[in-house]
């Protein structure tokens, strides 16, 4: 248990992972200040409403739930008392390019369809699920929160990184128990949700898939910004003060080399003992720290060099029509696959194909649309802004070619009846959220930048720094941040237990 010695903590940004850390901190007895740039918290899961139709921004998907439930036993308090988690069901509809889909469900669904695909797969699958079951009880059950300081730590791991063929990517693991290429499409394209490419992801990422087998896919009841604003709620209670539309430009540090607060863009101080940074990554290191300290490391090029993920192209948009026969999420697969993400990670370019990862929220809780309508948004991965695009002026003209082809293949009518659409680009990630490069979940998910190679949750160049959220441990994606709030609060609280 940690000692009761209350420590001014600062965390900076409002995303599910400082928010999580944030509750952490101040249940623990420490005095917490989040600072939020935007003027709302939840970072990439915000929330906005036009003309009735209530669209969350990013994460929808949330698996495991029981994460949540901790974090909120963490605190005293039962989850149920703040936000209602609903399971989903099929857990995606795969729409594939030559006109076939796919409802991925529960295993014995899933059997089901396999069949139809290819019978040949199906004992493939069931062989595949029992190969990523060791991997996730590893890769998640174990290392997930384990924390890699070392590279000793890291090195222990090499014997079961060979047993597991940690080397091989996604595809190439899934492609090995799989023979038809819309089946292998389907169980591969799941790093895409926290930045990584299928070709390239380590293999050990296939624990996604498993873990939605396990866990299956939940949802908010209302949508994502309910479990913020359930956080938002909890961390007032706890007595967390925050501050909204406060943008941290330096984290000052003393000459013993130990945080001694930070400054917002406004002119405000805050004194700190533990700064915790949840802003990006590579902008706290090369933007925000007090620079007499960190040029020191020449560490810039480590995040110069560093390999980013993807950015997105969000278009958000309301219809004066329903589609009773959608699923509440969706993937429409474009004609090409390997082609379109090697345009998206290597070549850096935006190609006329996509594909698209279709929300309609509505077909859970029609609330969120004015009756008879419906919400939804298309998320569509495309190069980071290393690809040089001018998004001003490509945006109008990209999102109308992406509403014009689901209007074709999945949702007839939609022009017709379009009420609402806006548009979030690679730039406003980079502007709005501070990412650099415009990257949607931070560093890409590879074997060279997971464990200890990645940036660490307690920084090794200031004392009282640490880091939470998508750019550290164990990575990008709503369990993983929260996971990460876990993890570098517990290094704290060892810290402060050993009168660091
Ligand atoms: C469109 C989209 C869909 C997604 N879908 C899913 C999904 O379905 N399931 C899933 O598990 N994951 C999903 N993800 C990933 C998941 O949303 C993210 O990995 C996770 O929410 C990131 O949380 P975070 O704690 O790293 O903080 P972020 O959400 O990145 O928030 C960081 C916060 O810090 C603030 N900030 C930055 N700099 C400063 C500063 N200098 N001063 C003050 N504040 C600052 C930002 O404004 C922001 O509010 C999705 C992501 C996106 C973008």
């Amino acid at each position: 248990m940690n000692k009761r010695v209350e420590k001014q903590v600062v965390i900076i940004g409002g995303g599910l992972g400082g928010l999580a850390a944030a509750i952490r901190m101040q249940h623990a007895g420490h005095s917490a200040i989040l600072l939020e740039k935007r003027h709302q918290l939840g970072g990439r899961a915000s929330v906005f409403t036009e003309k009735g139709y209530t669209f969350d921004t990013g994460p929808t998907i949330i698996t495991p739930p029981f994460l949540i439930n901790e974090l909120f036993e963490f605190a005293g308090k039962d989850v149920a008392d703040y936000v209602e988690l609903v399971k989903v069901s099929p857990k995606y509809r795969l729409y594939f390019s030559d006109g076939t889909f796919m409802d991925y469900g529960d295993y014995e669904d899933n059997i089901e369809q396999i069949e139809k695909f290819n019978p040949q797969d199906v004992e493939g699958y069931t062989k595949f699920l029992k190969a990523a079951k060791p991997i996730y009880e590893l890769g998640f059950e174990q290392l997930g929160s384990m924390p890699f300081e070392t590279i000793w730590s890291m090195a222990k791991l090499a014997p079961a990184g060979i047993r597991y063929r940690a080397y091989r990517s996604v595809y190439g693991m899934v492609s090995a128990y799989l023979k038809d290429p819309r089946l292998r499409i389907a169980m591969s394209f799941n790093p895409l949700f926290i930045g990584g490419n299928p070709f390239t992801a380590t293999s050990i990422y296939t624990l996604i898939t498993y873990i939605e087998e396990k866990h299956g896919v939940w949802w908010a009841r209302g949508g994502t910004h309910k479990l913020v604003e359930a956080m938002e709620r909890l961390f007032k209670e706890l007595g967390g003060e925050y501050y909204l539309n406060s943008e941290v430009d330096l984290i000052e540090v003393a000459d013993s080399n130990r945080v001694k607060g930070v400054t917002t863009t406004d002119g405000k101080s805050y004194a700190a003992d533990i700064v915790i940074s949840n802003a990006d990554v590579a902008n706290t290191y090369m933007k925000l720290l007090d620079r007499k300290v960190f040029r020191k490391r020449n560490a810039d090029g480590r995040y110069k060099r560093a390999k980013y993920s993807m950015s997105l192209f969000m278009t958000y948009f309301g219809v004066e029509k329903q589609y009773p026969d959608m699923v509440h999420h969706s993937i429409v697969f474009g004609p090409r696959y390997k082609e379109l993400l090697d345009d998206i990670f290597k070549k850096k370019i935006v190609p006329d194909d996509f594909s698209t990862y279709l929300h309609i929220p509505t077909r859970t809780d029609p609330e969120l649309a004015p009756p008879g309508c419906e919400t939804m948004y298309a998320c569509t991965p495309v190069a980071n802004l290393d690809s040089g695009t001018d998004w001003k002026s490509k945006k109008e003209e990209f999102s109308n070619h992406i509403l014009s082809t689901l209007d074709r293949r999945v949702l007839p009518g939609l022009l017709d009846n379009l009420a609402v659409k806006r548009t979030f680009t690679p730039a406003d990630y980079e502007t709005e959220l501070n990412s650099y490069k415009g990257a949607g979940f931070q560093l890409q998910p590879l074997l060279m930048q997971s464990g200890y190679f990645r940036p660490h949750n307690r920084s090794r160049d200031v004392k009282g720094l640490y880091l939470v959220g998508a750019g550290t441990h164990p990575g990008a994606g709503v369990p993983s941040v929260i996971m990460s709030a876990d993890l570098t609060t517990q290094m704290i609280f060892d810290d402060l237990e050993k009168g660091l």
